[in-house]
């Protein structure tokens, strides 16, 4: 088998990608449900046609997450594309990435059909399906006699929805499991949905978001939102009162228990991880739902018990990234919008092209400007919008970034942003990217290397000579004076 000319691979390759885009052509075709642009690219398009071994493909998926979410939503759809592309034997073999320490391994080979040969290697660490049903005779003191369940207030605020979580690159995953998660709490592979991301990326308003939701299409549901450090002091109040069992009790009768911000438990609260462990494992084999956050993935939780951080990569940790720059101005608009507060478009573009940390951080620069405004009676105009972004984010050493010179020079020239980026020699063109690096140059700590590689990947010399050039024509060229003088008043230098 091993003597496959470099042309036969090649073939083979190209076929490969071939059978692959055929199926994603029926599948794209065949998609049902809401939203299947969005499944679709979601879904489909990250996946990677490895390899066409007679009438077996093998397909990459980023995760084991991703895997059983493909089998628990589109088997039935990917067996018919394969068997309509590759024949009735076709097989389908996952590949996926386990762990980021551990190489590649096929991880199940799925056979139409038959149905699934599920070997998935998930980190599952004790025995599953353990009969737990027959030990559950203590009484329960937050259950009346005759009363299925007790009303616990969920704690869940009515503002973080889901309808108001702005959805971009940045968390279309976490987004669409945690749907997936309030549709069927506890059914789906991801308990637990751990939600993971730095500070002010939104980890608290989806979580609360999922809570919300699961209430709303079940309403029957028990759900709960503690933080972790609410979880911790009334567990210590039990403790202390001699209450113990009732807390734990209490937390067994929760339908989807939601935890935010568990990394406050790191290097301390050993007992409190302990019973919190416990607690999980009940609901877990119970067939409830846990949902997490935490301002660090699983496997940087330091000074977490590791018998906890091991239950936490059971589910799915789904990332909160940044937002880009059109997510950061769909945010800013739909603020604005629910508080029927107007403001001019270059404001909004401003704010959001200079604040890029943080969603919080956004919200409080919009929601400083909007008071300023009020209590002056001043117009919300871009130098007050700029002076509110320095004032707001002065600690963080901000600078102006390159996104936002090209912004502004690509504006003043009436030219797409986009060709920037693109090789065209047209002079306008030229000059509005030698431009730009120049004011990189000047107003950020931008390397050289750095400058070029954002100005359509140009090396460091040609950003040197940009800055020269410009410096030059401003000494010499009316007209480029005057443009230079223009656009300082833009940058306020
Ligand atoms: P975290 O818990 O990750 O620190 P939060 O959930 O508290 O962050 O979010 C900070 C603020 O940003 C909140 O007011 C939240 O409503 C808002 N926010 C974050 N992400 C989004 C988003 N995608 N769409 C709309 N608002 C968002
Ligand atoms: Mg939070």
């Amino acid at each position: 088998m091993n003597n496959y000319t470099e042309n036969d691979s090649r073939i083979m390759e190209k076929d490969c990608q071939k059978v692959w885009d055929e199926c994603l052509g029926f599948i794209r075709d065949n998609l049902t449900g809401n939203e299947t642009d969005r499944v679709y690219s979601t879904w489909f398009e990250p996946i990677v046609p490895l390899k066409l071994d007679g009438s077996t493909l093998i397909i990459k998926v980023p995760s084991p997450f991703f895997y059983e979410w493909l089998e628990q939503n589109y088997a039935d759809l990917l067996e018919r594309a394969i068997q309509l592309t590759l024949g009735d034997d076709a097989r389908l073999l996952y590949s996926v990435v386990m762990d980021t320490s551990i190489a590649e391994q096929p991880i199940s080979t799925r056979i139409p059909s038959t149905g699934r040969q599920s070997t998935i290697n998930q980190p599952r660490d004790v025995p599953m399906n353990l009969n737990h049903e027959d030990s559950r005779e203590f009484p329960n003191p937050f259950v009346i006699p005759g009363i299925q369940k007790v009303r616990v207030n969920s704690q869940l605020s009515s503002s973080y929805t889901l309808l108001n979580y702005v959805e971009g690159e940045c968390n279309r995953l976490a987004r669409a499991a945690g749907y997936a998660v309030a549709e069927k709490p506890g059914k789906t592979a991801f308990n637990p949905l751990m939600l993971h991301g730095g500070v002010g990326l939104g980890k608290t308003h989806l979580a609360n978001a999922i809570g919300l939701k699961t209430k709303e299409l079940h309403p029957e549901m028990t759900v709960l939102y503690v933080t972790s450090e609410q979880f911790m002091q009334q567990y210590m109040d039990a403790g202390r009162n001699g209450t113990t069992s009732d807390f734990v009790h209490f937390y067994e009768m929760i339908d989807v228990l939601i935890v935010d911000d568990i990394q406050f438990w790191s290097n301390k609260a050993g007992r409190t991880q302990e019973a919190f462990f416990h607690i999980f494992n009940t609901l877990h084999q119970a067939g409830k739902q846990i949902i997490i956050t935490s301002d660090k993935a699983p496997s940087e939780l330091q000074g977490l018990e590791t018998r906890l951080t091991s239950r936490l990569k059971w589910g799915l940790a789904a990332e909160l990234l940044p937002p880009d720059v059109e997510t950061r101005m769909s945010i800013l608009r739909q603020k604005l919008a629910n508080d029927g507060v107007e403001m001019p478009d270059e404001v909004i573009e401003y704010i959001a092209y200079n604040i890029n940390t943080n969603v919080r951080e956004l919200e409080g620069a919009l929601i400083s400007l909007m008071a300023q405004s009020s209590l002056n009676h001043r117009d919300i105009t871009i130098d007050l919008a700029r002076q509110m972004v320095d004032k707001f984010v002065k600690s963080t050493n901000r600078e102006v970034t390159i996104d936002y010179i090209q912004k502004v020079v690509c504006d003043y020239f009436n030219i797409p942003i986009e060709s920037i980026q693109s090789r065209t020699r047209k002079r306008e063109i030229v000059q509005a990217r030698q431009l730009t690096m120049y004011y990189a140059k000047k107003l950020t700590k931008s390397s050289l290397a750095i400058i070029g590689l954002q100005c359509g990947n140009k090396d460091h010399a040609t950003v040197l000579h940009a800055c020269k050039t410009v410096a030059n024509l401003a000494e010499t060229d009316k007209q480029f004076r005057f443009w230079i003088e223009e656009l300082d008043k833009k940058f306020k230098e």
